[in-house]
């Protein structure tokens, strides 16, 4: 029988901290303030994991920095590609929490969906989160530590970088609310945005909420990113029992929030996503509502058949109900694109992976506790 291995002593990880961050930890180490600059070229912009590799920096001081840092990524528990190029990694961190992170290959992007909590509080009922209790909310470095992983896997760091592999937009439509962990989403973006390391822009981020009123004000004056609305009802007590949320922030106040967004233009459209299921908001008359609650909002429906998972209490609408809902927002005059299911074989679709591994897991006997 193997022994438990002691945990190593664990040294502070410098991956997923801010500028700000990242030079208070220097100065406090004593190094001059141009360090941390380096330090951020190779950490965000070159993903380098060994201080070794740091050549801008003496050999002195890149075995300073290795006796005192990390430069860590968490653990990928399991690694998935689908068979259409839909990758998936449940990670898992420090303390045992789990994560997913997809990502979706597209011929003129690459598209990574990024987690903002463990769990969600939404309790949205067509979603597989919402079976999941919350656990916590992810951290700054957490969040940051997704694209890493997706970078790492993707073979994306220069100057080695596959042309046809890459991150190139991020989606806040993982597990949990973004806006309910608003200052270390925050914190994540600037550092994901930031033109020297990560650098991607503003305007190829977005971030879904379910209606989290006051957070969006602050979302748009604040970061600036693209605004994804699951809205999925055009009636409070239709949204009510599918979010939740809504019965404290109903529809005609979301939308307000919607129609008062900085930067929304007609360039920069707010998506309005719509999950479409039978019998419950699919109705034609449906489609003609939400075309009418949205006048004088710039505005893009995304309409996602909906993914089932086991037990879950609904259907997925008939190809000619989504076909005719759809037929009716575009002669209004709106993109209305239904999205495609990708990598359903992978359980892509949010939560699924994590409560799969976790029911693995139960059915797993008890790991030894090293106490
Ligand atoms: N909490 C945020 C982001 C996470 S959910 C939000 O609500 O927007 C990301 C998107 O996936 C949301 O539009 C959500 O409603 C949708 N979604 C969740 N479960 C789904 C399912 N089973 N089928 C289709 N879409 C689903």
């Amino acid at each position: 029988m193997a022994t438990p291995t002691l945990p190593e002593t664990q040294h502070p990880d410098l991956v997923g901290l801010g500028r700000a961050g990242l030079a208070a930890e220097l100065a406090a180490f004593g190094a001059e303030p141009f360090r941390a600059r380096q330090l951020w070229h190779w950490i965000y912009h070159r993903g380098t994991t060994d201080f070794a590799a740091m050549t801008s920096l003496s050999k002195v001081f890149r075995e300073q920095l290795a006796a005192h840092y990390e430069l860590g990524r968490p653990a990928v528990s399991r690694a998935l590609t689908s068979v259409d190029g839909t990758r998936k990694w449940l990670l898992r961190f420090d303390d045992g929490q789990e994560v997913e992170t997809v990502y979706i290959p597209e011929e003129e992007r690459g598209t990574l969906c990024v987690s903002s909590q463990v769990g969600c509080t939404l309790s949205c009922t067509f979603c597989h989160t919402g079976t999941q209790r919350l656990v916590r909310n992810l951290t700054a470095a957490e969040i940051v530590a997704q694209i890493m992983v997706a970078r790492d896997a993707l073979g994306e760091w220069p100057p080695a970088v596959q042309p046809d592999r890459q991150v190139t937009n991020i989606v806040l439509m993982g597990m949990g609310e973004p806006l309910f962990n608003y200052d270390n989403v925050a914190e994540a973006l600037k550092i994901v945005m930031d033109p020297e390391g990560l650098a991607i822009s503003r305007r190829k981020i977005t971030l879904s909420t379910a209606g989290v009123v006051p957070a969006i004000r602050r979302c748009g004056a604040e970061i600036g990113v693209n605004l994804a609305i699951s809205l999925h009802a055009v009636r409070d007590d239709i949204r009510d029992r599918l979010v939740p949320l809504n019965r404290k922030y109903p529809i005609t106040e979301l939308l307000d929030a919607c129609r008062r967004y900085p930067g929304a233009s007609n360039a920069r459209r707010i998506t309005f996503e719509y999950v479409m299921l039978k019998g419950i908001n699919d109705s034609p008359a449906e489609a003609r509502e939400l075309v009418r609650l949205l006048a004088g909002i710039p505005a893009k429906v995304n309409l996602i058949p909906f993914n089932p998972w086991p037990g879950a209490p609904y259907e997925c609408s008939s190809e000619a109900a989504i076909a005719t809902f759809s037929d009716v927002v575009f002669a209004a005059g709106y993109s209305a694109p239904v999205r495609t299911p990708r990598g359903r074989d992978i359980l892509a679709a949010c939560g699924q992976l994590k409560s799969a591994s976790v029911r693995q897991r139960k059915r797993e006997p008890a790991p030894l506790s090293a106490a």
